[in-house]
């Protein structure tokens, strides 16, 4: 009886030159040309602000580094398909490879959101190498969870690897049992909030926004109001985004005391704070 050859235990990945080759616009010759090119699209759309960090310190708003399709939810809107449980994990030499040419193609401070599915549903060990690849390489690595798994130890052990950020994802697409209401989810926001109290992490939470809790957003924003120093918000899809770096920064200080690094965050003066966490690259000024 013939034996049959095994097919190949990963499926095939796209190198980087079939991605070069079927990029939409062409590549820059170095990343600090990243920079130059957000800022003149942020121009050309009259959205460049004096202090504003997009195409001075940050190449791009943030990389999405998707670790595993998996869940341990299944929120009523969620962006996978209805087989992404069936789908395999990326292998973490994979994953590795993709860090890096995130940092040949954005350079460092470049924010990578390690995203999925799940991404706590990876390995434990998984986890804190891709948050150390992704930190050792001079990149941000903020962990994109549901918090069902993101323990204090967790968080820890992250944020000892290198993890800058921490964001949630709380709200009634989840329909997690025994909470019917935004403002009843508040308790699972607090829980989250107490579990990163006192690490070195920027706290954010994400926040869609739907006809089943569009009547509670207010509430929502209220209790975000009375956490303001330690967190910050985004809203999805509905297209708001209230995201800020100013409490972060304020939390960070009160976390971890100042860093020599100057800041150019539009309220950092109403805080008297001039620094915030994370190295600066060089202001290349207006274009
Ligand atoms: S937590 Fe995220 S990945 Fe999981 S089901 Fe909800 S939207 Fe999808």
């Amino acid at each position: 009886m013939p034996v049959l050859s095994s097919p190949p235990l990963e499926p095939p990945y796209l190198t980087a030159e079939e991605i070069e080759a079927f990029a939409p616009y062409p590549l820059p010759p170095a990343p600090a040309g990243q920079r130059a090119r957000l800022r003149k699209r942020l121009a050309e759309a009259g959205c460049y602000e004096p202090g504003q960090i997009g195409g001075r310190r940050w190449p791009i708003g943030c990389v999405s580094l998707e670790v595993t399709q998996r869940c341990n939810l299944d929120c009523s809107l969620c962006y996978l398909s209805e087989h992404s449980e069936a789908v395999r994990d990326i292998p973490l030499e994979e994953l590795f490879r993709r860090i890096d040419m995130i940092q040949a193609h954005y350079g460092e401070h470049t924010d990578i959101e390690i995203s999925g599915g799940g991404p706590t549903l990876r390995r434990r060990e998984d986890l804190i190498r891709i948050v150390r690849r992704i930190s050792e390489k001079g990149m941000r690595a903020s962990l994109f969870t549901n918090g069902i798994r993101a323990t204090r130890e967790l968080l820890t052990a992250l944020s000892e690897a290198g993890l800058t950020d921490v964001a949630f994802h709380v709200d009634l697409t989840q329909k997690r049992k025994g909470y019917n209401s935004e403002a009843a989810l508040n308790a699972v926001r607090e829980r989250y909030i107490e579990r990163a109290r006192g690490l070195p992490l920027a706290v954010f939470f994400n926040t869609t926004v739907f006809a089943g809790n569009f009547d509670e957003i207010p509430a929502v924003v209220r209790f975000f109001r009375r956490c303001l120093s330690w967190c910050t918000t985004s809203w999805m899809p509905g297209g708001l985004s209230t995201s800020g770096c100013t409490p972060v920064c304020s939390w960070w200080h009160r976390a971890r005391g100042p860093f020599p690094c100057a800041c150019t965050t539009p309220n950092a003066t109403a805080l008297s704070c001039d620094r915030c966490p994370w190295p600066r690259a060089p202001d290349p000024g207006t274009p």
